[in-house]
């Protein structure tokens, strides 16, 4: 029997939904719909100072309004610190990572800035005073995957091969970790997400194989770009969802996503505008590039 599909929207509480946002939860709530299957949201929450007070209640409420309810309980980073931890003692244990105090000054001088694993052979140890990056010894580099709209990705080989971070100096976990951590504690077995994270999921999948994990299929979307032709995104200050224009916003993100939309989508509610977009939804017809002009958005 084939697996049920469970899709996610893992956000970061670094401020409220965007445009952006939007796009990338409705693509993974009607990938996750149209396949019958489940569709979680995971608050990805393990960065404090990036964090804006009240985003998380802030960015699930504007998912509720927009009608995007999420199956099970939604699962919070911040609350899995333990289970991460016997994961990270675990691949120290077993040399699968290791314990890295070079700068970010020395890596910049690096061909390409990729780091040369130089702390692998050097066995440091904490408790020399100085805080420790912790890095993945990569045994398992991933030279080329498929997106399924992207295509076929293939990996500079050097990049494929660099030692990343896991855990950082400032004794946060790295998000390329936990993500993998997460999506297999879920069960996720499809990942729709923006095309900004294409170039991390080479390492994200090289998790995958050194822990045994079934890999999930990827779907990246195309980004939404500001008047600059940079992403819409928290940090960048981008204009939070107006709760009070959701059916226009709604059809706007459908749009940008390839899709048709209701016809008489004036006269129809929030749920049927859904519903709709759920029985037509075509992953086909995505586009792998913003097509939208910037002034047609928001
Ligand atoms: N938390 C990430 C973000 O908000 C997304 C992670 C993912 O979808 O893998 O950009």
């Amino acid at each position: 029997m084939p697996k049920r599909y469970i899709g996610r929207f893992a956000p970061s509480p670094s401020g409220p939904l965007h445009f952006g946002s939007l796009v990338t939860a409705l693509g993974s709530y009607l990938q996750a719909k149209s396949c019958q299957g489940k569709w979680l949201v995971r608050i990805e929450d393990i960065d404090p100072p990036r964090e804006a007070k009240g985003a998380s209640s802030l960015i699930l409420k504007t998912l509720e309004a927009v009608g995007l309810h999420w199956d099970d309980n939604v699962l919070y980073q911040s609350a899995c610190s333990e289970r991460y931890l016997d994961i990270l003692h675990s691949l120290l244990a077993k040399q699968q990572a290791y314990y890295c105090n070079c700068t970010r000054a020395r890596i910049h001088q690096l061909e390409n800035g990729i780091y040369d694993n130089y702390c692998r052979q050097r066995y440091l140890t904490i408790g020399q005073g100085q805080p420790l990056a912790i890095r993945l010894a990569q045994h398992h580099p991933i030279f080329q995957f498929e997106d399924k709209i992207q295509g076929l990705q293939t990996v500079e080989p050097a990049k494929a091969k660099e030692d990343f971070i896991i855990h950082r100096k400032d004794g946060l976990f790295a998000y390329n970790l936990v993500v993998v951590l997460d999506d297999h504690y879920q069960g996720i077995s499809e990942i729709v997400r923006g095309a900004d994270l294409l170039p991390v999921t080479a390492q994200q999948i090289s998790l995958y194989q050194l822990f045994g994990y079934p890999v999930p299929t990827y779907c990246h979307l195309p980004l939404v770009l500001d008047n600059h032709g940079n992403k819409l995104s928290k940090q960048n200050h981008a204009k939070p969802i107006d709760l009070n224009n959701l059916t226009a916003l709604t059809v706007q993100a459908l749009q940008f996503l390839g899709q048709p939309i209701l016809p008489d989508w004036r006269d129809a509610s929030q749920t049927e505008l859904l519903q709709w977009a759920i029985e037509h939804w075509q992953l086909t017809d995505v586009p792998q590039q913003n097509r939208l002009s910037p002034a047609n958005i928001g």
